[in-house]
Order: C-alpha cells, then sequence, then structure tokens
C-alpha cells in the first residue's frame, strides 16, 4: 500500500524503534476514532478515554482500568490508593527503571532494594524475603522485558510476610501467569503507553488495572484534583467535593484515539514480536561474546511471555553498542544504573556490590531493535554487525 507515512527511516539503517509502516496501516482506523473526539469536543478525560478504558477491561479482564497521563503517575497513583502511608517501606528490585522507585518515593514511601534473580530479571522472592523490616508493607515485583517476575515465589513470601503486592506491569500488556494478565495478580498494576512500549501511543499515557473497586475509585478521584463523583463518570458517584489532595492526571482523548486503533491489532503485533525474537534467537545461538540470549522461563505456573524488549547479555557492552551505532544499528542501554546507585537514592546508603545480579546486568545487557515494522531483513542486519564485531575482536 502506498502511503504517505512509508520509508521515513531518518539515516539509521535500523533505527532502535520506529513505526512508519504499521502506523500507516492503521491511519484510517486511527482517523476515524480522532474524528469521534473532534465531533464530541472533550479532549481530555472525555468519551474516548471511557472507551479505552472499556476495552482494556475487556482485553485484560480486569474489573477496572482507570486512564492517567503515564505509567509512572499510574504507579504513585496506585500505591496511594492501596493506602501507602509516610514512611512505608516498597520492596522493588534493584534493576529496573527509575520509575519503579521513585513512584514508591513520590507516593511518600521509603524503596527497600532486593536483588533479582540468578535466571531472569525479576525479584528474587528469597532477596524479598531477607530484606523485608517491621516496617515494609508492600513489594512491586517489575515484569520486564519479555516475561512475568516469578508470581508464584513473590505471592508466597509475600503472603508469609504480609505484604501487599503491587506490579510495575508497565512493560507487560499481553503477558499472563497462570492465566490472569500481569497487573491483576495482586492488589493492582499498571500499564504504560509510552510510545515504544507494546501498546504504545504518540505521546505519554498510562493506566491502572484493578479489580478492587475502591483502588479503582481512589485512582480515578486523585487522577483529577481527587474530585470524586461525576468526572470519575463510570464509577457510582459517592462524593461530588474534593475528598483528597489529587493531581492531574488525565488521559488525553487523541492518545486514547490512537491507542484504541492499535489494542485492535495487538495480538498480531505480539505474534510478529515473537517470531523476529526467535530469528535473532535463532541468528545469535553460536556468536562467541554473546553470553546470554532471552527466554521465557517456565516458572511454576503457566506462563506467556511478550517480546517488549528483546535484551542479550554479551561481552563488551558498550564497545559493541558503538560497533552497531556506527553501522546505523540503534539499541539501548535498559538500565545503564542499577536503582540502589542512582544518585537520587544516595541518601538509602547503597555501594556497588550490594546486589551483584542487578549490576551485572546493567553493565552486560543491550536492547536490540524488535518492533513490528522491523523485517527480517534488519535482524540479520544486526546479527551480522555483532558477529563482526566479535570475529574482529578475536583476530586482534
Ligand atoms: C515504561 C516504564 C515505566 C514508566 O512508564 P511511563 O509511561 O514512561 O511513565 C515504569 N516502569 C517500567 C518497568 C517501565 O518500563
Amino acid at each position: 500500500m502506498a502511503s504517505k507515512f512509508r520509508q521515513r527511516r531518518w539515516a539509521l539503517a535500523v533505527p532502535f524503534f520506529t513505526q512508519s509502516s504499521t502506523f500507516s496501516e492503521l491511519w484510517p482506523e486511527t482517523r476515524r476514532h480522532i474524528v469521534d473526539v473532534l465531533d464530541r469536543g472533550k479532549y481530555s478525560h472525555g468519551h474516548k478515554v471511557v472507551e479505552l478504558e472499556e476495552a482494556l477491561a475487556a482485553y485484560t479482564g480486569a474489573k477496572h482500568v482507570v486512564g492517567v497521563n503515564s505509567g509512572t503517575d499510574a504507579l504513585v497513583l496506585l500505591l496511594r490508593a492501596c493506602g501507602l502511608r509516610p514512611g512505608d517501606e516498597v520492596v522493588v528490585p534493584a534493576f529496573s527503571f527509575v520509575a519503579s522507585a521513585s513512584a514508591v518515593v513520590l507516593a511518600g514511601g521509603r524503596p527497600v532494594f532486593a536483588d533479582i534473580e540468578p535466571d531472569g530479571y525479576g525479584i528474587d522472592p528469597a532477596a524479598l524475603a531477607a530484606v523485608a523490616t517491621e516496617r515494609t508493607r508492600f513489594v512491586m515485583p517489575v515484569h520486564l522485558f519479555c516475561q512475568p517476575a516469578d508470581m508464584t515465589g513473590v505471592g508466597e513470601t509475600a503472603r508469609g510476610l504480609g505484604l501487599a503486592v503491587v506490579e510495575d506491569s508497565a512493560e507487560a500488556i499481553g503477558m499472563r501467569y497462570g492465566g490472569t494478565h500481569a497487573g491483576l495478580l495482586g492488589a493492582g498494576g499498571v500499564l504504560s503507553f509510552f510510545p515504544t512500549k507494546t501498546l504504545g501511543a504518540l505521546g505519554d499515557a498510562g493506566a491502572v488495572l484493578t479489580d478492587d473497586p475502591v483502588v479503582a475509585e481512589t485512582v480515578a478521584a486523585l487522577r483529577h484534583h481527587g474530585r470524586f463523583g461525576p468526572t470519575a463518570a463510570h464509577f457510582p458517584a459517592i462524593n461530588t467535593t474534593t475528598g483528597a489532595v489529587g493531581v492531574n492526571s488525565k488521559m488525553d482523548d487523541l492518545q486514547a484515539a490512537v491507542l484504541l486503533a492499535k489494542l485492535d491489532r495487538l495480538d498480531a503485533d505480539v505474534e510478529r514480536r515473537a517470531v523476529l525474537a526467535h530469528r535473532y534467537t535463532e541468528l545469535l545461538a553460536d556468536v562467541p561474546g554473546v553470553r546470554k540470549l532471552p527466554s521465557v522461563l517456565p516458572r511454576r505456573a503457566d506462563v506467556r511471555g511478550v517480546f517488549y524488549v528483546y535484551a542479550i547479555e554479551v561481552d563488551r557492552r558498550d564497545e559493541l553498542a558503538a560497533h552497531l551505532a556506527a553501522r546505523g544499528v540503534g539499541t539501548e542501554t535498559y538500565y545503564p544504573t542499577p536503582l540502589h546507585l542512582q544518585p537520587c537514592f544516595a541518601d538509602l546508603g547503597h555501594r556497588p556490590g550490594d546486589f551483584p545480579r542487578a549490576e551485572a546486568a546493567c553493565r552486560d545487557a543491550l536492547a536490540l531493535p524488535l518492533y513490528p515494522d522491523l523485517r527480517e531483513a534488519d535482524v540479520a542486519l544486526v546479527c551480522q554487525g555483532i558477529r563482526d564485531f566479535y570475529r574482529f575482536a578475536e583476530a586482534a
């Protein structure tokens, strides 16, 4: 199909992310939703947002979905709605996006870090048990890259310690654990619709997922200056005045329009991502210097992974990234610094060596391009670049 969106890959041979081709296919449906927004004349926190919330509830099986302005806001408001009190401790894995821990601070709590599992990037349930104190009230497992955390182990440990489970499922749309969608395995979870995410908007947006009506109602109020009542149109009006100090984290209807169009083809996108990931795994299987390829671990429950990120662990990661960049291949470092060594958490007093698995992942992991626009020839080009880097390194 000839398209005005196609073939704008800027200068890079294989950018880390682009959606110019697939978005052209989505444009007629997106346009229909945008025209609907214009016709109704409400551009923020309007009908399109409610339509998206309902569609996401149907997709995930959540009893309640509350649209907000970002995944980060979703985490902050979810923690507040779950009753986090000032000074409460929340155990967070040391390997994650900074928002997992900053959300705890923004909600008034204190992050306590724990190392990740030996074979995956989820929080290690044994490490969780070791760091919890009498002030710990929550654990926040993060479902990173391609699979959910070990929710059987986390759930058992949390029950034993009396902790509530709040999931950072920002990356986890489509992931399931024992048949349940990520984000619905504890008190609640979140989704991020940041553009590069598996379901990405054309800007920032996020949502809270929960089966708990009180949590949903509280988040719905907090996102809109703390106003309960008619503004949270799809919840029963319990109070028309401001009940708590809230924020402005309303979702834009134009983002909801884009997301509704994309949600229709999410399962096809997830399958496409799996095909591309499988191709990477075939082509990288015997490359010296590539030490670890991603795979979805069997866990102790039936798990459906989703390849949001294809991250490999390699020798001389930063040199490899520079070599690929010189060939026009974009990569990303998810995540360059473990949370316990982020300057913004310096007051927690951690040192290098405190969480060795998280530190190793930050040193060695490199995310390769992975998105529905990517062609199999692009995957081959990326893999050839990696192979050449280590072949040259061996010869030198
Ligand atoms: C993307 C992401 C977030 C934050 O979502 P935003 O929508 O960017 O605010 C939080 N946690 C994890 C693990 C993420 O990947």
